[in-house]
């Protein structure tokens, strides 16, 4: 399985902690996580095959954003290639841990 635009996803990009079943086809394996896309539509994770077979599109869910490229090279970055982690990732994690001041609420 080859993703075009990330040569080494099982390494870096985000991947359940165990297995579960694909949010598509039901098949049962340790897929890519997808809390972190985005769209109409929520799924908790997808497989290699439903991935590359672009059942993303269908269901109206990103992954990541494109701005340049061809029509295809934008289709197969935004749905058909796992979210690039970023530092923005890591910064987000970090504050959906922080509480707002009460000071305001007084
Ligand atoms: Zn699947």
């Amino acid at each position: 399985m080859k993703f075009q635009y990330f040569r080494d996803p099982d390494n870096f990009a985000y991947k359940m902690e165990k297995q579960a079943e694909c949010s598509v086809c039901n098949k049962v394996g340790l897929w890519f996580d997808a809390g972190g896309f985005y769209g109409s539509n929520k799924i908790e994770c997808i497989c290699d095959k439903c991935f590359l077979a672009g059942k993303l599109i269908d269901l109206g869910i990103e992954t990541n954003d494109t701005y340049h490229g061809s029509k295809e090279d934008r289709e197969t970055i935004s749905y058909k290639t796992p979210s690039l982690p970023t530092w923005q990732d890591r910064e987000s994690v970090s504050y959906t841990h922080l509480t707002l001041p009460t000071i305001c609420s007084v």
